[in-house]
């Protein structure tokens, strides 16, 4: 699905919960093994519980915060996001300086004051 291999910080996102959450796998008394708690995924089944979570870790990071997967809208807006604040960073840069003359200017009035 997902195969442009982009990391995405899931916690970072809007909605994203601030707890990760617990995987609770049962093992299945059909087929007797673990299957993955992600409902799209199409696996058939692990044989343990340990390889199953490795699947999710590796597969769905989102399930840690989500309950269903985020569109890729929203993890574009995301990136969009992390420019943004690039910008917004260089703007407080140009802020702080106005905020120095400012500062001046009331030290005088105090003074006169
Ligand atoms: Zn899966």
């Amino acid at each position: 699905m997902n195969k442009r291999g982009k990391d995405v910080n899931w916690s970072m996102l809007a909605n994203a919960s601030p707890k990760t959450k617990r995987l609770h796998l049962e093992k299945d008394d059909c087929d007797d093994r673990f299957h993955c708690p992600v409902q799209i995924c199409k696996h058939d089944g692990f044989t343990t519980q340990r390889g199953c979570r490795k699947q999710v870790k590796s597969k769905h990071s989102w399930y840690y915060y989500f309950d269903e997967k985020p569109d890729s809208v929203q993890t574009e807006s995301f990136d969009g996001q992390a420019n943004n604040n690039a910008a917004a960073d260089q703007m407080t840069v140009c802020k702080m300086r106005t905020v120095a003359t400012f500062d001046k200017i009331s030290n005088i009035n105090t003074n006169f004051l």
